[in-house]
């Protein structure tokens, strides 16, 4: 078996992920500056004629509907997965950042028209209303708002992710094309000159990222198949599978980190779903996740058999104390909730594998002691590694010998009363509970931008 003895992947340093963050980020804030600047540019041609209050209106009005462009073009390129820019902000941060942005261009966009329209922009002749583009612009508007509305909502309404997820998908496309079609047509502001040059080049850059995200990349994924090679429960409906690249070694990756998978199974429909790679990158011969049975998918996971094929798309994310923790005496601190530990079950079997001394203290809550995974396995890690605890907390068995309740300030003070506050923290569990624990950590004197959360909703 091999034991590597560095972190594996390519992480890039915090040092560095925070250079190019910041670099990125003042690039987006200039392409949203430099397409403002398309109205403020047209401030001399049709607009100048209007009245000064007139003209205002308009000029605000089209720096709306820019930035609502501009930000339509940014959503695929926060969205489409791609791996230098989850190495530098993590997915969960870019799709964060998608559902804010992508807000922010309903607003801007509804505000659009408001403003253009406001000072009776149907006497200005400069701009030519066809009907057409109109149509376009208010096609965009609707369209944008049933992609947040669902987007948000998507529970609530009762939507299948998968279902969803196509629609929103082919929405965002039609929403690029009407907004290329929208302002060609509705305004001579981008008919020529540099602002013409930009919208073109913006279209070829997302054309060029949807033909590598929807095209190229699944069939170089599909050429580096994986085989189911074990099944095995793993704990009360939850089973571990386990992987084997058919070709080629593993991919580097860091413990803490996930991938999506799309089985090729006739237990199974083709569908692509994140998770936590539970194994660890010290044992590279095959990947594991560990996977609970919660809904029409999953509660069929048990059914894979050896000799299925999986396409394996990762690693991603940054929940993992190798991206944030240099120090290598560095303390830890886990809170866990449910199947929430499956990231933290790969940090402690890379700990284990490495022998580190590092001082770790896991708090894990579940329902009942029957819910508890892997129990013989971390048991043996807690005895290979002198300085780890893991403290159980159950929420209904009563006859518990140890603490139960749901994790609270009070409950987490007392586990965690030996524990350095300015350790590192990491928490994954159901949202609710990590909405709590992280308050209760941080009413407890643990420092917010230490604790690094992992939703397992995307
Ligand atoms: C980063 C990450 C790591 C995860 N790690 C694990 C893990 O180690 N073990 C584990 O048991 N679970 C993990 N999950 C959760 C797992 O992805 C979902 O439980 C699973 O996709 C549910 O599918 P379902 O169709 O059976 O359930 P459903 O009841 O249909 O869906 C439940 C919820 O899961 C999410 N979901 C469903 N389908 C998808 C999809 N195709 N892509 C993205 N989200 C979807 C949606 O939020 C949905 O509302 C992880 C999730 C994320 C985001």
């Amino acid at each position: 078996m091999t034991r590597r003895t560095g972190f594996e992947g390519t992480l890039l340093s915090p040092a560095a992920r925070r250079i190019m963050g910041t670099i990125l980020l003042v690039l987006a804030a200039g392409l949203l500056v430099g397409a403002s600047a398309i109205a403020l540019r047209a401030h001399s041609g049709e607009v100048a004629e209007l009245g000064p209050t007139a003209a205002l209106f308009v000029t605000t009005g089209k720096i709306f509907g820019l930035l609502a462009g501009t930000l339509v073009f940014l959503q695929f390129a926060l969205s489409a997965k791609l791996k230098t820019l989850d190495r530098v902000f993590g997915l969960h941060r870019l799709l964060f950042a998608h559902r804010f942005l992508g807000i922010s261009a309903a607003v801007c966009a509804s505000l659009h028209p408001l403003f253009v329209f406001a000072p009776k922009a149907r006497e200005i002749g400069a701009l030519r209303f066809a009907i057409l583009p109109e149509l376009m612009g208010a096609a965009l508007l609707i369209a944008l708002w049933i992609a947040v509305c669902t987007g948000l909502w998507r529970e609530f309404l009762h939507l299948r992710y998968q279902v969803w997820y196509r629609f929103h998908r082919l929405g965002m496309f039609s929403a690029v094309v009407l907004v290329t079609l929208h302002v060609l047509n509705v305004t001579d502001d981008i008919a020529g000159g540099w602002p013409l040059h930009a919208l073109v080049a913006a279209f070829g850059l997302y054309a060029a990222l949807f033909v590598w995200a929807k095209g190229i990349k699944p069939r170089l994924l599909r050429r580096r198949m994986y085989a189911v090679t074990k099944v095995t429960p793993a704990g009360k409906d939850t089973y571990a599978v386990e992987l084997s690249p058919k070709g080629d070694g593993i991919f580097s990756y860091v413990p803490g980190q996930f991938a999506f998978l799309t089985f090729h199974s006739e237990a199974l429909p083709l569908e692509r779903h994140p998770w936590t790679i539970s194994s660890t990158p010290t044992r590279p011969e095959s990947l594991i996740f560990t996977i609970k049975c919660s809904g029409d998918f999953t509660d069929s996971i048990g059914k894979l058999k050896p000799g299925d094929t999986a396409v394996v798309d990762g690693p991603y994310g940054l929940f993992s104390y190798a991206a944030h923790v240099r120090d290598p005496k560095g303390e830890l601190v886990m809170v866990a909730g449910g199947v929430g530990v499956t990231p933290m079950l790969s940090m402690l079997r890379y700990m284990a594998d490495r022998g580190e001394m590092r001082k770790v203290t896991l708090v894990w809550s579940n329902k009942t002691e029957a819910d508890i995974l892997c129990r013989e396995e971390l048991e043996a890690i807690e005895a290979k590694l002198p300085n780890l605890a893991i403290h159980h907390v159950l929420t209904r068995q009563k006859d518990f010998q140890g603490p139960t309740g749901r994790l609270d300030r009070t409950m987490l003070k007392e586990l965690l009363s030996g524990c350095s506050r300015t350790s590192a923290v990491f928490v994954c569990g159901p949202p609710p509970m990590m909405d709590a624990v992280w308050k209760a950590l941080k009413g407890i004197g643990f420092r917010g931008r230490r604790i690094h959360t992992e939703r397992f909703s995307i």
